[in-house]
């Protein structure tokens, strides 16, 4: 199928200032607010004017006229620009789901795909076999796919190919040293996913965590990410769970108090239906057990704000609404059978749920370096190889060491 070139033509340098200009751009348009905001008042207050009103159709989400909130809006409002920014932009322009109005008629939700073409080369060119591939963007490629897709003129066509690879540049992806074109995902996988989710619900998806993980296998995300599909597949199984936890869209409102409470509430239900039916030494058993739970979520809260909620792999401070952060206790020995690790914070980690995730499957591990400790990655050039872990509590060497063999014994 052929596609129309849209606006893609347009100049996209911005005047040198790159994708900052789109972060500013959706300050100044929202107001610094996470509200939705109508099209027109955007356009005047966005500070972007003829040629350069490129980000509403290419990157914002629109909806019945306006322009909607989503991850992509609250990172650019409540972040400061960073090369981050700019790769959750790019894959919001190849994720393509800018929504659209509703159908007359039907009153359907219409979801508009006007860069089609740039998700299309992704998932059919540039993604192979689980990366990105660099020979792909090459012009005699790049070429030879806008000539087979788009409805245009050569010379309009090679706007476009300037301009789509110059996004590239801007996210320092371009021009590429390897073969292989490193995305750095684990380092935005959560916000894309995020904005993924909010983008489908936006248009009218469901909001289940089983709807959620088929959006991300039937829109072939992994391949948005540059990453192969297990990987994508087994974060988004783990982030979803927090996505619904913290509220969906529901996150960006202010004056809604989620999870612990919610949490603790349908446990408290669940155990008082549970005490009916049981013996009053079973009650018992379970009341010792739920005090031992409480605790155990107190050293980990302990914890992760002695951390400030900050990944001690790799700095990230993952913020999941306006004034909330999101970070998890790992335990380096795991607790309970077979691995009867011990339960203290000795034994635990604050961590990212992409280095939990790394870490519990042994793709990183830490080794002791003399009195310090340093990643190491079964991965040949993890960003995170050799770096040394900054300690705020002392660890307990022995189980260190545990994990240590424990993974370096078993095949990754
Ligand atoms: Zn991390």
């Amino acid at each position: 199928m052929k596609h129309a070139p849209g606006s893609f033509s347009k100049n996209f340098a911005w005047h040198g200032t790159g994708l900052r200009k789109l972060q500013t751009a959706i300050n100044a348009g929202y107001g610094d607010k996470l509200a939705p905001v109508d099209r027109q008042i955007f356009r005047a207050d966005c500070g972007l004017t003829g040629v350069d009103l490129i980000p509403i159709n290419f990157f914002l989400h629109n909806k019945n006229g306006q322009l909607s909130v989503d991850e992509l809006v609250f990172q650019a409002i409540e972040r400061s620009h960073s090369v981050r920014f700019d790769r959750l932009s790019l894959f919001a322009l190849h994720l393509n789901r800018v929504g659209g109005g509703r159908d007359a008629l039907s009153g359907r939700q219409i979801v508009s795909r006007p860069a089609m073409w740039a998700n299309e080369f992704v998932r059919e060119r540039l993604w192979f076999e689980g990366a990105w591939r660099s020979n792909a963007l090459l012009d005699a490629s790049l070429d030879a796919f806008l000539n087979d897709r788009m409805k245009a003129r050569a010379e309009v066509r090679t706007k476009c190919r300037t301009n789509y690879r110059h996004m590239f540049q801007l996210c320092d992806y371009w021009p590429a040293q390897l073969g292989i074109i490193n995305s750095g995902a684990e380092q935005w996988i959560a916000s894309a996913l995020f904005l993924t989710w909010d983008r489908h619900i936006l248009d009218g998806g469901a909001g289940s965590k089983s709807a959620l993980l088929e959006i991300i296998e039937t829109d072939e995300i992994a391949k948005l990410l540059g990453v192969p599909e297990d990987y994508a597949l087994k974060q988004a199984d783990q982030l979803s769970n927090l996505y619904v936890d913290i509220g969906r869209l529901d996150r960006f409102d202010t004056d809604i108090e989620i999870p612990t409470v919610l949490i603790e509430a349908s446990e408290e239900a669940e155990l008082s239906w549970l005490d009916q039916e049981e013996s009053d030494e079973a009650v018992q058993r379970r009341m010792v057990e739920r005090l031992e739970q409480k605790r155990d979520r107190k050293k980990a809260t302990d914890l992760k704000k002695l951390y400030n909620n900050t990944c001690m792999f790799c700095d990230v401070r993952l913020q999941v609404s306006r004034d909330r952060f999101y970070s998890e206790a790992a335990h380096i020995r795991p607790l309970g059978k077979p691995h009867n690790g011990p339960d203290k914070k000795s034994n635990m980690l604050v961590l990212c749920p992409n280095h939990h995730l790394q870490f519990d499957g042994g793709i990183l591990r830490l080794r002791m370096d003399g009195s310090s400790y340093k990643l190491v990655s079964k991965i040949p050039g993890h960003p995170l190889n050799n770096k040394k872990v900054v300690l705020r509590h002392r660890l307990d060497d022995t189980c260190v060491t545990w994990h240590w063999k424990w993974f370096g014994s078993k095949r990754s």
